[in-house]
C-alpha cells in the first residue's frame, strides 16, 4: 500500500487526504493545530462553478475564459480547462459530504458575481463558506481516519524534505511536543501549506501560513513560479491584529466604494469604469483606491437591513466588533492589503513538481490564476488540486528502495540543536518585522527597478545576519528555524519581480506601466549552488 505524507491540513490538504485514502492509500496528514485553525476557515464569499443551475447564458467556457483573462493570459489553459469542468461534480461532492449552500425560497442555490465574472456562479454558505467546507471536510477525515487510512498528526511543522538524486522519499519534521527532528518516508510527499503570508507581516491571511516550506523546498531544488504576482484585496479594514478582509461579496451585493471631496461623494470607480465599476478585478480597483490619495469609503447601508443580516453577516459583525461601526448605517473605511500569492511551487497541470515524489497542492502551489485570481476561484483550485494530484500519485511507482538519509538527518539535527543554543544579537522575530517593513515599502502595488533594488539590499543584508541568529526562547522553534527560508523567498519574489519589466495583473511597475508580448509567459526561478536564475516559461513546459 502506498504512503503519502501530507503537509498541511486546510482545504487542499484534507482534499488530497480524503482522495488518496478513497483510492486506497495511506495517509500521514501533518499541520501545527486542527484544520478549524487553517486560513481555509477564513474564506468568506464563495467557491465558482456553473451547475446544471447556472445563470442564463453561463458555460464552463466562459469560466474558462473570465479565468484565463483575469490571470492576464498567464495561467495554464489545459489546466483552467480542467479545473472548470470539474467544478460541478465539486459542488456536487460538497453538497453530499454535507455542505449547505445558500438557496433562495424555491430552495435554489442563491448565487453571485464576484469581480471578473461575467456571470454570477459562486456559490456561498452565508458568509463563512469556508468553515462550512473545511467542516464537511473534516467530517470525511475523521471517516477515513476511523478506517485506518489517514492519521491526523498535530505540533508538527515542516522542516525539510528528504531529496536524493532529484527524488524525493518524505520529509524531516520538526515535533514541538519532544522539540527534536523526527524523519517520516513516504512515496510521495505532498506540499499543502498555504501562502506566504509572513513576507508581509499584517495581511489578511493566517500567519501560519508564512512561505517557509516554499522557500526551503526552493533551496532544496524545487522550481517556483510567478512570485512577483500577489493579490492586494482592494477593501480590507484596519485592526490592530491583522487586516480584516472586506469580503468582494460586499461590492456583488451592491456595495459602492466612493471618497469624500467636501460634501461630495465621489464615486471613482463608477465614474470611470461604468456601472460595474465596483466589480473590476482586485488589481485594478487596488491601484484606484492609491491613485486617488484620499481615505476610501465602502457603502452598503441603502439595501435592506435584512439582506445584511441574511447575506454579510461576517462582515457586519467584524465591523461592529473592531471598529464599532454598524454598516447598515455608516460606510466602512477600507484599504488595500496584501491577500493572496498567485505564485508559489511550479507545478505541471498533475501537480507534480520538477523533483520526482515532491507534488504541491492549494495556495502553494502556481498554475490556475496566471498574474491574478479571480475571488471563489481558489476554494475551487483547493478542492480541485487535492484530488487531482491523489490520482497522479496513485499512478506513480510505488518507491521500491528508500535512499538512506542517516547522515543528512544526523547533521541537521546537530545544526539544530546548535541553533537551539546560538547566542548573538539578531533575534528571528525581529528580523521577520523588518522584512515585513521592507516588503510592504518595496514590493508593494506599485513597484519598480529603483524600490525592488532597495528591497533587495535590505533581504540580502538580513539573510547574511540569518544564520547567526539570537535563539529566541520566547517564540517557537520554528520562528527561529524558519527564518531564512522566508528571507530567501521574499529575495526570490523581488528577483522575480525585477525580471518582469512590464505590468502584467497584480504585478504593476510604474517604469513599464504596460503589458508586452515578450513576457506573455510564466516566471520560473530556481535555486542552484547559491545563485537564483529566472527564466520565461515561453514553451509552457509547466502546464502537461
Ligand atoms: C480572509 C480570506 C478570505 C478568503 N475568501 C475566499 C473566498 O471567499 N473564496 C475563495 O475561493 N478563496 C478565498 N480565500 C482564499 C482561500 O481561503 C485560500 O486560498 C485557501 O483556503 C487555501 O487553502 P489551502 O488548503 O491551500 O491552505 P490553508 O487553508 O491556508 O492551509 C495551509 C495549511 O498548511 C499548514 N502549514 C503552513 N506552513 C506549515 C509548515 N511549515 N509546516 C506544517 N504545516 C504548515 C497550516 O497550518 C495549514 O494547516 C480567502 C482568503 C482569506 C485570507
Amino acid at each position: 500500500m502506498k504512503e503519502i505524507l501530507i503537509i498541511g491540513n486546510g482545504i487542499s490538504g484534507m482534499m488530497c487526504a480524503i482522495h488518496c485514502a478513497e483510492l486506497g492509500m495511506m495517509v500521514k496528514l501533518i499541520a501545527p493545530g486542527p484544520s478549524e485553525q487553517s486560513q481555509s476557515v477564513m474564506a468568506a464569499g464563495g467557491i465558482n462553478a456553473v451547475t446544471e443551475r447556472h445563470e442564463e447564458g453561463d458555460s464552463v467556457q466562459c469560466h474558462v475564459e473570465d479565468t484565463l483573462k483575469g490571470g492576464a493570459y498567464l495561467a495554464g489553459s489545459h489546466a483552467v480547462e480542467g479545473l472548470c469542468s470539474d467544478a460541478k461534480e465539486i459542488i456536487h461532492y460538497l453538497e453530499r459530504i454535507g455542505t449547505v449552500f445558500s438557496v433562495d425560497e424555491n430552495d435554489r442555490p442563491v448565487l453571485r458575481a464576484f469581480g471578473g465574472q461575467t456571470y454570477k456562479r459562486t456559490h456561498y454558505c452565508g458568509s463563512s463558506t469556508g468553515k462550512h467546507i473545511v467542516s464537511a471536510l473534516v467530517m470525511e477525515v475523521r471517516r477515513f481516519e476511523a478506517a485506518g487510512l489517514i492519521t491526523r498528526i498535530m505540533r508538527h511543522h515542516f522542516y525539510s524534505a528528504l531529496i536524493r538524486d532529484g527524488r524525493c522519499y518524505g520529509a524531516l519534521l520538526y515535533d514541538e511536543n519532544a522539540r527534536v527532528l523526527v524523519p517520516v518516508y513516504a512515496d510521495a510527499l505532498v506540499m499543502a501549506t498555504g501562502g506566504q503570508n509572513s513576507l508581509f507581516g499584517k495581511t489578511t491571511g493566517s500567519n501560519r501560513c508564512d512561505g517557509y516550506a516554499v522557500g526551503k523546498l526552493f533551496l532544496q531544488g524545487a522550481a517556483l513560479k510567478n512570485l512577483e504576482f500577489i493579490q492586494f484585496h482592494p477593501t480590507t479594514l484596519e485592526t490592530p491584529q491583522k487586516r480584516m478582509l472586506i469580503s468582494e461579496a460586499v461590492r456583488g451585493e451592491g456595495g459602492r466604494l466612493f471618497y469624500k471631496d467636501g460634501d461630495r461623494k465621489v464615486f471613482f470607480m463608477e465614474d470611470k469604469y461604468g456601472p460595474g465599476g465596483n466589480l473590476m478585478t482586485r488589481d485594478l480597483i487596488a491601484r484606484e483606491i492609491i491613485a486617488t490619495g484620499r481615505d476610501v469609503f465602502l457603502d452598503i447601508s441603502f439595501i435592506d437591513k435584512k439582506l445584511i443580516d441574511s447575506r454579510l453577516p461576517e462582515v457586519r459583525d467584524i465591523c461592529a466588533k473592531y471598529r464599532g461601526i454598524d454598516i447598515s448605517k455608516e460606510p466602512i473605511p477600507v484599504a488595500p492589503s496584501v491577500h493572496y500569492f498567485m505564485g508559489g511551487l511550479a507545478v505541471h497541470k498533475d501537480h507534480s513538481t520538477n523533483i520526482q515524489g515532491l507534488y504541491a497542492v492549494g495556495e502553494c502551489a502556481s498554475i490556475y490564476h496566471g498574474a491574478n485570481r479571480l475571488g471563489g476561484n481558489s476554494l475551487l483550485s483547493a478542492m480541485y488540486s487535492g484530488k487531482i494530484a491523489a490520482e497522479s500519485i496513485l499512478g506513480e511507482n510505488a518507491l521500491v528502495e528508500r535512499a538512506n538519509f542517516d547522515s543528512y538527518i544526523q547533521a541537521e539535527q546537530e545544526c539544530f540543536k546548535k541553533m537551539l543554543e546560538s547566542d548573538s544579537p539578531f533575534a528571528a522575530m525581529h528580523i521577520r518585522d523588518l522584512l515585513a517593513d521592507t516588503m510592504r515599502e518595496h514590493m508593494s502595488i506599485v513597484r519598480s527597478a529603483d524600490s525592488l533594488s532597495k528591497g533587495m539590499e535590505d533581504v540580502r543584508y538580513y539573510l547574511s545576519v540569518a544564520d547567526r541568529i539570537h535563539y529566541d526562547s520566547s517564540v517557537s522553534a520554528y520562528i527561529n528555524y524558519s527564518l531564512k527560508g522566508i528571507l530567501t523567498l521574499a529575495l526570490a519574489a523581488l528577483t522575480c519581480a525585477d525580471a518582469r519589466k512590464e505590468s502584467r495583473g497584480a504585478h504593476y511597475r510604474s517604469d513599464y506601466p504596460t503589458a508586452t508580448e515578450e513576457y506573455r509567459a510564466a516566471t520560473i526561478i530556481s535555486y542552484n549552488e547559491g545563485n537564483m536564475l529566472v527564466t520565461f516559461d515561453r514553451e509552457n513546459t509547466y502546464e502537461d
